[in-house]
């Protein structure tokens, strides 16, 4: 068994900087080694005692010794490294110049963290340049904060923007662009009604406004700006025929009358997605545009727009769609939510928003991580929030602080014990993060609910005997120190703190919901920020800490 062991506590060390992880080392073994379950305990303990030997050797004779014993585990790590080789791009010449276009309706999602992510690996990787766009020319669409938000969620994630550019301030770049498509008799004012049009269309048939005239469509245009007409948009000529009805002809600029947080009344004509978009990411210099599937009809669309220009249309790459459930995602439901008091705002823990995320103890570096995983590949992938909290949990276990926490706290009263001072490890394997105190005198808090007669063993202390519960006060009397003795009469091992000194705490979950007890009084060393274990709880990070309460969200198991 020793053999089998050392295999996965050399490739662990290899993996962190030959220092091996001996709980994440059981946690694999016991994965791929289902018999040895039932001996857990024995097998950890093997695991702890070879990973103080192979801590002794460097990284180069760790590697060595792998080779020697089981070379397939080493090429199992070296898979992970092929994996981010093929995160590549095609056509790359050079340096790439790439852009992370979200709408400013409100802050950045787990479904935005893939494009900017990506789009920021593979600057970082050919070098070049990043241009975060805000695509703010649908006035009713816009959250003022969002501007601010969006940035804070990027510098956050670890993405690197080298330029930022907001398209309200190039209106007159696509005012002047839209006048060009006239003059050259690509695009023209159209007055149908909507419904008519689309009559025509699905028939393949030109309305008559597209026989317009350049000179009169160019005075229509002068109206539409200086607001002097309303009910009429500017149509791109494409194919009328175009086996895809949404294509025929679709619309580049409409009138909106809705003031814009940033430039007020100032313009009443705005551009669509798909006359800005390619205009800009023409202008701007993109080699490589990332997107989704969803944009593949737009991709088309904005071809015609590249045609008609003479321009060479950049890479654009589109991704499969990213399955995300268990959250609210939808920007408009979120601040609806907000607006009517569900939520608390937009880092609420049942958001899926990378302020909620981050709130709870969730890692940028998680989300990078799994967004690079998932890639760029073509076929559609559900996400897993399990895989990210497994990502997360490796980058925090090492050092998050472990203390007991007790919900929905039930006294205890033992007696025949003596007082004792016990000193247990903050972490079972970090020693540098010192000890933390509990006094047993005698009350303690525990959350089970205990049995008349049964015996229970309290977690780095004895064996106790149920005799009463009274007054919601549960009375027991010390039996043996042994966990033998514990064991052979089938004692459940219970959390515990003592009563004195404890502190309250509050756990929010991912629903909101609050759960309310008391952890050891050592908890109060804790900073706001911190991320603990409580153990058998889970991870959870520090939010808020006052005198007598600390607040904290929970991250996952
Ligand atoms: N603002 C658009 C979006 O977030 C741009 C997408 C694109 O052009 O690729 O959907």
């Amino acid at each position: 068994m020793r053999d089998a062991i050392l295999k996965y506590v050399l490739q662990n060390a290899i993996k962190y900087s030959g220092k091996a992880n001996p709980k994440a080392v059981l946690g694999k073994f016991l994965a791929e080694n289902a018999e040895y379950r039932k001996n857990a305990k024995e097998v950890l303990s093997i695991i702890e005692e070879l990973s103080k030997e192979v801590e002794k050797l460097s990284v180069e004779e760790q590697i060595a010794k792998l080779k020697e014993i089981a070379p397939e585990m080493l090429e199992e790590d070296k898979g992970k490294k092929e994996k981010d080789k093929d995160l590549e791009l095609k056509d790359v010449k050079g340096k790439v110049i790439m852009r992370f276009a979200p709408n400013p309706s409100g802050p950045l999602h787990i479904g935005h963290a893939r494009a900017a992510v990506l789009n920021d690996y593979f600057v970082k990787k050919y070098g070049g340049k990043l241009i975060l766009r805000l695509e703010d020319t649908d006035p009713k669409r816009v959250l003022p904060d969002a501007y601010d938000m969006i940035k804070e969620d990027l510098e956050w994630l670890g993405v690197k923007v080298d330029e930022i550019v907001i398209q309200s301030d190039r209106m007159h770049i696509y005012y002047e662009y839209g006048k060009k498509l006239i003059e050259m008799g690509h695009a023209y004012v159209c007055a149908c009604n909507p419904e008519e049009f689309r009559e025509l269309r699905n028939k393949g048939i030109p309305c008559k406004c597209r026989e317009r005239d350049i000179e009169e469509n160019l005075e229509l245009w002068e109206k539409m700006l200086n607001g002097e007409i309303e009910n009429v948009a500017v149509r791109l000529k494409t194919d009328i025929k175009h086996k895809n009805p949404s294509i025929r002809d679709f619309p580049i600029f409409r009138i909106e009358k809705t003031p814009h947080p940033r430039t007020g009344d100032k313009y009443v004509v705005y551009p669509l997605m798909n006359f800005s978009v390619p205009i800009d990411d023409h202008l701007l210099g993109m080699t490589h545009v990332l997107r989704g599937k969803d944009h593949i009809v737009n991709t088309e669309k904005q071809s015609y727009i590249y045609n008609h220009f003479g321009w060479e249309m950049p890479e654009y790459i589109h991704y499969g769609i990213l399955k995300i459930e268990g959250m609210v995602l939808s920007t408009s439901k979120m601040h609806e939510g907000i607006k009517e008091g569900i939520y608390k705002g937009w880092d609420d823990p049942r958001l899926g928003t990378l302020r909620a995320l981050r709130r709870r103890g969730i890692k940028s570096e998680a989300i990078y991580e799994i967004m690079k995983r998932i890639g760029i590949k073509q076929a559609d992938v559900r996400f897993s929030w399990e895989n990210l909290y497994a990502i997360n949990k490796d980058i925090i276990d090492k050092d998050a602080r472990r203390f007991f926490f007790v919900e929905n706290p039930k006294k205890v009263v033992v007696k025949d014990a003596e007082k004792e001072v016990l000193h247990l490890r903050m972490h079972p394997d970090n020693k540098e993060l010192g000890t933390r105190e509990l006094i047993f005198d005698g009350e303690i808090y525990v959350a089970d609910e205990l049995e008349e007669g049964k015996m229970y063993r309290l977690m780095e202390l004895f064996n106790i005997v149920v005799e009463k519960v009274e007054n919601n006060i549960i009375y027991t009397k010390y039996h043996s120190r042994d966990f033998k003795t514990g064991r052979e009469n089938k004692a459940k091992i219970i959390h515990w703190i003592p009563t004195k000194d404890c502190i309250k705490t509050i756990i929010i979950d991912t629903d909101a919901k609050e759960h309310i007890g008391f952890a050891e009084k050592d908890f109060k060393v804790v900073n706001v920020d911190e991320i603990v274990q409580f153990e058998r709880v889970g991870f959870v990070r520090v939010d808020n800490k006052k005198d007598d309460e600390v607040i904290c969200y929970f991250a996952h198991k």
